[in-house]
């Protein structure tokens, strides 16, 4: 093995186990908290190594990154689930259905209208997810927390779609367990069972508190090269 495949399937093993320990200590189930491998922005060779470790479930947050990425690996790895984790315009709907089997970053009415038609036409159904904006950040995407069930029960009675969970990025500046807190009980209130939450700083935390998805890059993959 060369030493970036080691030093790569030893760091995934080492997050897992960090995984299940949290998810353990919170009481959870075994198995109930899903590794999202963030390779957006990371070097090829480090996404390789990631799939030869096992690795199927990764996070993108552009859409015609992940497609030069991703597209012609689809047919050599056919378990791949690819998770959208950035904002989405409407123009690049159609596009996000066509590759993305998860899209976390549902946040608006005309969103949901476009990916009603881009599911249309595209005769794929990607999963969804509610993005909250927890911290109520003005940079920030993502649902105001107090419309967050109005807006799931028009995703559901309005567009016809159906919500699978909700995804947050808590403020850097603020402790993540507030944040973790409020999406578990937005999602009793929107009648979702999933949270997709938890980052390289926090997926532990976020593991214990009840994700279902954590979403790591850095700690995972090394730090992103920068640009
Ligand atoms: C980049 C990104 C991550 C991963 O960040 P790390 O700190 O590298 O783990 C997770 N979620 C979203 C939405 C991101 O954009």
């Amino acid at each position: 093995m060369s030493d970036l495949a080691s030093r790569i399937a030893q760091s995934r093993a080492a997050i897992l186990e960090r995984i299940a320990a949290a998810a353990k200590a919170g009481g959870r189930p075994a198995g109930s908290v899903t590794l999202t491998a963030v390779s957006k922005q990371q070097p090829d060779e480090r996404v390789e190594a990631m799939l030869g470790a096992g690795q199927r479930v990764f996070g993108e947050n552009r859409v015609q990154e992940a497609e030069a990425r991703w597209a012609h690996r689809r047919a050599s790895v056919p378990d791949l689930e690819l998770r959208l984790i950035g904002p989405l315009q409407t123009n690049k709907a159609e596009a996000a259905c066509a590759l993305f089997d998860v899209i976390e970053t549902l946040d608006r009415d005309k969103l949901a209208a476009a990916l009603v038609r881009a599911m249309d036409k595209t005769g794929r159904r990607p999963r969804l997810y509610i993005q909250v904006n927890t911290g109520r950040e003005t940079q920030k995407s993502g649902v105001d927390p107090d419309e967050a069930a109005a807006f799931a029960a028009r995703c559901r009675d309005s567009h016809g779609l159906e919500i699978e969970g909700l995804m947050c990025i808590p403020p850097e500046t603020e402790p993540a367990s507030l944040h973790f807190a409020l999406l578990r009980k937005l999602a009793r209130d929107c009648g979702v069972e999933r949270l997709s939450m938890g980052m390289s700083a926090d997926f532990a935390l976020a593991a214990r508190m009840g994700a279902s998805a954590v979403r790591v890059g850095s700690a995972l993959f090394g730090d992103r090269p920068s640009a």
